[in-house]
């Protein structure tokens, strides 16, 4: 059902108004993880005066090691929904358990499946049977054609609002956290009618590679770039190394207008 040769024409994800894949190319950004209401709202309010509406942070964050901040939980996904209706923004959130799914659509405009769950088909399932965006992350060593099976799971339930998101794979290289496969872009849009998001900030983990990885995404034709911006990134619970601060994200979107490849 996500294959191009069923569906020739773009889908286009409704987000809030926001029509994702009908050619605009969009920015979305915001705290790797929900902090604080103070946190996330004074990064939405950064945002909206650079013209963005989807703002992301993770309230459930599926982290690497147990002891490491594991995200405010449905608190968090309460002070992200009070932000999106303060400042009038769609938000993107991560839910890492299916029971969570039917709560989570009451707070979120996106429910976010991120990589280490690409493969949860039950997880998938459930987000496959509500009516709400998905952006579903490809997995950290998934394939394309795992990748868009994935997706097949959700849309096979009735759900056909899904966005993928490349953010880079597990590769032997070092140099960055993971290797964004740029052309995994084109040839998502070749395979799928389903619009394509690419995650600068998890695929590169580096700060310095934000902005030339993002001018990629839009020069290959990705309808949103994803980044994640933090009032203070030196003493962020997750991601510090990446996030950018206000002043580090305003001078980005000005090299991005600069460019011409943002309008
Ligand atoms: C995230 O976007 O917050 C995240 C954890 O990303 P990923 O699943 O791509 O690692
Ligand atoms: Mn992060």
């Amino acid at each position: 059902l996500v294959s191009r040769k069923k569906h020739p024409e773009d889908s286009i994800v409704n987000v809030k108004g926001e029509k994702i894949g009908d050619g605009k190319q969009r920015l979305i950004a915001g705290p790797c993880s929900v902090e604080s209401y103070e946190q996330v709202s004074s990064v939405a309010k950064v945002l909206k005066e650079q013209g963005l509406k989807l703002l992301r942070g993770g309230a459930f964050k599926p982290r690497t090691s147990p002891y490491d901040f594991q995200g405010l939980g449905l608190e968090g996904l309460q002070i992200l929904k009070r932000v999106a209706d303060e400042e009038d923004m769609a938000v993107i959130s991560e839910i890492v358990d299916p029971k969570d799914i039917e709560t989570a659509v009451d707070y979120i405009d996106v429910i976010q499946i991120g990589a280490r769950n690409m493969q949860n088909f039950e997880l998938l399932k459930a987000a496959g049977s509500v009516d709400k965006p998905v952006l579903l992350k490809r997995g950290l060593s998934a394939t394309i054609e795992e990748f868009i099976n994935a997706a097949e799971y959700i849309i096979s339930k009735g759900n056909g609002n899904i966005i993928l998101c490349e953010r880079g794979i597990r590769t032997y290289e070092k140099a960055t956290r993971n290797t964004l496969d740029i052309s995994a872009v084109p040839i998502l849009k070749q395979e799928t009618h389903l619009p394509v998001v690419v995650d600068v900030t998890h695929s590169t983990g580096r700060r310095d590679l934000l902005l030339p990885t993002a001018k990629a995404a839009l020069a290959i034709g990705a309808d949103a770039v994803m980044t994640e911006v933090h009032p203070d990134p030196a003493v962020a619970l997750s991601d510090s190394a990446q996030q950018m601060d206000f002043g580090q994200f305003s001078k980005f979107m000005g090299d991005l207008r600069e460019s011409g490849l943002y309008k």
